[in-house]
């Protein structure tokens, strides 16, 4: 009923009068064959719902740069259709606002400064969220599936009283998403009846969007009053000079069958050679082989890269959720009945030790 009250709301709007419209709406909804019969409302129909939808994309970025999850959040929202707003709030937000303003498809910028917002913590970003909702009445506010977007969404969906929707996958249509369950064993479509749909987005599933050819506007909004529940103190964050686990092309991932920290060298010097980032399983993590931010996995980072090498991992569920969207898949593991061998586009049965130092050397010679 709601589509149908927006299309009456599109001919009011477009010059046709209430009752001229009315009496269309009510031909429609009960004999939807009359609807060849207006082939031009029809038309106004898709257009003018699409006209009606507008999504905010909260910008999620280091105060010098937009990461990568929020701009294939920027193309989910363009999926959903209508208007791409995208909030960038932070201490110092102006390089970031410009590299947005650039982004295709974003057609406004809200933005909040203030040394409130930094370390961005979701209890001073919620009120700041909301209070640019009141003010603007999105019909989607989305947000990468990032700790960022997991920790700052699911506050905004219960201060709004909604039900958010999580690590979408895909967009079926303005209301329908597609997002996986069961440790990405199965998919789950889901209709989102609320008012404002508040969705999270799997990087890995959408394309980031073209960072060049948009001239959106960009507006200041005053900060929201400090809310003093947590405070920042710092960050100590890895240096290293691989490129970063979730948006490399290539990743070497090590697991338990590496058997020690110090075996993970193997897997660095043949990562150095083909310029991967380096991973791991949750039982190499577990054992303190390597720190967590290295894991793999359904309850570690997703990744999704052209390579995807599988060192000494058995295949568990739960580091299958975080690799199998990989583009092609090897595995090399001494049992040749491994559960990694069933998602491996090529599979290598050695022993890992002596395997990985052969391939390194081969690739040295290069
Ligand atoms: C709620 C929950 C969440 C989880 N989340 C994650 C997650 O995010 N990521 C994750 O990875 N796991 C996760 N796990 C753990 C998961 O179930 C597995 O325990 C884990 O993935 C196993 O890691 P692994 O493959 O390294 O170890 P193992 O299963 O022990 O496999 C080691 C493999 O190494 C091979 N191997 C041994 N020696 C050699 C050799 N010399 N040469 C070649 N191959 C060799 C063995 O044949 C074996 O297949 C989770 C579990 C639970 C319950």
């Amino acid at each position: 009923m709601s589509k149908d009250t927006s299309l009456y709301h599109v001919r009011y709007m477009n010059g046709y009068s209430a009752v001229q419209s009315v009496r269309y709406l009510l031909d429609i909804m009960s004999n939807p064959c009359m609807q060849t019969s207006y082939p031009t409302l029809a038309l106004k129909k898709v257009s003018g719902l699409r006209r009606l939808l507008s999504t905010l994309v909260i910008a999620e970025h280091d105060t010098q740069q937009v990461t990568p999850i929020t701009l294939s959040a920027i193309t989910a929202a363009k999926q959903l259709g209508g208007d791409v707003s995208c909030l960038v709030a932070g201490t110092n937000c102006t390089k970031v606002a410009e590299e947005l303003a650039k982004v295709q498809g974003v057609s406004k910028l809200f933005v909040a400064q203030h040394d409130v917002y930094k370390g961005f913590l979701p209890e001073e970003l919620t009120p700041l969220v909301l209070d640019t909702q009141k003010q603007f009445k999105f019909t989607h506010i989305c947000a990468g599936a990032s700790a960022f977007g997991k920790s700052l969404l699911p506050r905004v969906a219960a201060k709004l009283d909604v039900a958010p929707v999580s690590d979408v996958i895909e967009i079926k249509s303005p209301d329908t998403f597609v997002r996986t369950i069961y440790a990405g064993n199965a998919l789950c479509t889901v209709k989102c009846d609320e008012s404002v749909k508040v969705l999270t987005i799997r990087g890995t599933s959408f394309e980031v969007a073209p960072s060049s050819g948009g001239n959106a506007s960009s507006e200041t909004v005053s900060p929201s009053a400090p809310v003093g529940l947590s405070e920042w103190l710092q960050q100590s964050l890895t240096k290293s000079d691989r490129p970063e686990l979730t948006s490399a092309k290539i990743v070497v991932s090590g697991g338990r069958g590496l058997k020690s920290g110090e075996n993970f060298k193997l897997l660095y010097d043949l990562a150095d050679q083909l310029h991967a980032a380096v991973g791991a399983s949750r039982a190499a993590v577990d054992a303190g082989f390597v720190p967590n931010d290295m894991q793999v996995g359904q309850t570690g980072k997703i990744v999704a890269p052209e390579l995807y090498i599988a060192v000494g991992i058995s295949g568990a569920i739960q580091h299958l959720a975080g690799m199998k969207d990989s583009k092609t898949i090897v595995a090399i593991n001494k049992d040749p009945e491994a559960p990694i061998f069933q998602v491996s586009d090529y599979g290598l049965v050695a022993d890992l030790f002596k395997a990985v130092p052969e391939m390194t050397e081969l690739l040295k010679k290069k």
